[in-house]
């Protein structure tokens, strides 16, 4: 079985478009989106300017993180290694167009299913190479079988110099560049520009912004993109960090609960009010989740056909599992059950809402194509929002009132761990202040751990400079840090507004999601 790859030629090639427009024609795609395209990057100055072309597209990786993050198997790898699709499974998820590092996936216009470069497989199939391949004036891109020593493509890996695109990605691309301009290849070296010759398609990116936050250390050459394909916006809008805020919000009303049942600080493991609340923010995040697909109809497809190495499967069946062990837990509550079978219920619902408050941190992880995703604090940090959302819930549901709530149906005689408890907590006079003030010095050090540190990579720096100095700092400085964090810190040490103080502590995980989600999807990753 052949393992085909593309050899793409730079010291040959002459930026004509020729395998552009031959694409274009042979696959119809519509006008705004390309499946391969030529980007040119200029150095230097007169007299001295040098010109390089880059021909783009997809590499079809071995290791493709669109074929692994892909819910429904719209896209695969054949066996002769082509990464192809199939555009009538597709939901529309556009998780594939995050996990791309390449950026080689588009949203087609007419279908709003996800497309990209597919080999020509039907011109494979039948002994015919690729239209691009046969177009080419100057053999400047080559396909072929890079496991055949006697191919022209594996004599050119074996006795060129190359460059494989973004190796550290580790997607092992079967695309690669003989005479590869550096600039070309990291797209962080040379921004995209507003509007090109030839071309009056505006970019979705602030690119003022984009290019203040760099620092000139940072350009190691003064490369200039001078001719581009228009960058494609962000996919995953404000339904995606609204989603994760709501399900922090229902898995929290379940999480703290159960862990003040368990401690013997509640009658009830899931008290009805806590029940509903869990389910109503459970029924708007199925909501927001279908919403955001492209294909709302074929949302079952997830369930229906799943790909279960994509967490999107994963997170799906996880909320399902929780919904129904809420419904389970909740009616035992009320049902007078034994407080054994009770906590076995309610720390499995629990453990439920932990994985479904969490797994989108490793389905961003999946997202190779944004490097901010792949912080592994992310799990921390979205666990941390969902039991302080719980508190907040709590709290506002009136669950921790000293009188009538939670914490004065503690038993009389309870053991060591609840006596200290309400030791502590009748100290304070409000338990829920003193909860409400942990949770803010919690919330506050993993703000600072996720945000502030070092990043590893220029892709991740470069975000992160959007977060604290850039188009984001509004949403970082004025809604996590200042509403979310100082001034209910303020409040409660006042103990004046404590619901305010909970109200803005959700305020806060919602902008920080707003952030985490936005931002990383504004650095161009081709
Ligand atoms: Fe192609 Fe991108 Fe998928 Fe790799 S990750 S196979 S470049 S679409």
């Amino acid at each position: 079985m052949p393992r085909y790859g593309f050899a793409i030629d730079n010291r040959v090639c002459i930026g004509c478009h020729a395998c552009t427009v031959a694409c274009k024609s042979e696959h119809g795609v519509a006008i705004g989106v390309n499946r391969t395209w030529v980007k040119y990057i200029e150095k230097g100055e007169f007299p001295h300017a040098r010109r390089s072309f880059s021909v783009q597209r997809c590499n079809h990786c071995d290791d493709a993180p669109c074929v692994e993050i892909c819910p429904v198997t719209s896209l695969f790898r054949r066996p002769d290694g082509i990464v192809d699709f199939d555009s009538q499974r597709c939901i529309g998820c556009t998780a594939c167009m995050q996990a791309c590092p390449y950026d080689a996936l588009y949203l087609d216009p007419d279908t709003l299913t996800a497309a990209k470069c597919n080999y020509c497989t039907h011109r494979v199939d039948n002994g015919y190479e690729p239209a691009c391949v046969v177009v080419c004036p100057v053999e400047a891109i080559v396909s072929g079988d890079l496991d055949d020593p006697t191919s022209a493509i594996s004599k050119l890996d074996r006795e060129q110099r190359v460059q494989y695109p973004k190796p550290e990605k580790g997607t092992k691309p079967k695309l690669f560049y003989v005479g590869g301009e550096t600039a070309a290849l990291d797209p962080t070296q040379a921004a995209p520009s507003e509007s090109y010759m030839w071309s009056g398609a505006k970019t979705p990116y602030s690119l003022p912004q984009l290019e203040a936050a760099r620092d000139e250390s940072e350009s190691i050459a003064r490369a200039r993109r001078v001719y581009d394909v228009r960058s494609k916006p962000g996919t995953w809008g404000w339904m995606v960090s609204a989603y994760i805020t709501t399900k922090a919000i229902a898995t929290g009303m379940v999480m703290v609960p159960v862990a003040l049942f368990a401690l013997g600080l509640a009658p009830q493991a899931l008290p009805t009010v806590a029940a509903l609340l869990a389910l109503l923010f459970l029924g708007v995040t199925g909501a927001l989740l279908v919403g955001d697909l492209k294909q709302p109809q074929r949302f079952l497809y997830i369930l229906l056909r799943p790909q279960w190495k994509s967490w999107l499967v994963r997170g799906a069946y996880l909320i399902t599992a929780f919904s129904l062990m809420t419904v389970v837990c909740w009616v035992l509550s009320i049902s007078g059950a034994t407080w054994e079978t009770q906590a076995a219920i309610g720390a499995i619902t629990a453990l439920l809402a932990a994985g479904v408050a969490t797994y989108t941190a490793f389905l961003f992880a999946q997202a190779k194509g944004r490097d901010y995703w792949q912080n592994p604090l992310l799990v921390v940090s979205m666990l941390v929002d969902a039991i302080v959302a719980g508190l907040v819930g709590c709290k506002l549901a009136g669950l921790m009132n000293w009188s009538g709530g939670l914490i004065a149906v503690a038993p009389e005689g309870g053991g060591l761990v609840e006596t200290m408890m309400l030791g502590t907590l009748s100290s304070t006079g409000d338990p829920s202040r003193i909860c409400l003030g942990v949770a803010v010095v919690v919330l506050a050090i993993i703000t600072l751990a996720e945000f502030l540190p070092k990043h590893p990579t220029a892709n991740a720096a470069l975000t992160a400079k959007l977060i604290l100095r850039g188009p984001f700092a509004r949403w970082f400085w004025g809604g996590v840090v200042f509403a979310g964090l100082f001034v209910p810190a303020a409040l409660l040490l006042a103990n004046v507004g404590i619901p305010l103080a909970a109200v803005l502590l959700i305020i806060g995980i919602a902008c920080k999601n707003h952030v985490l989600v936005q931002a990383p999807q504004r650095i161009p990753l081709s």
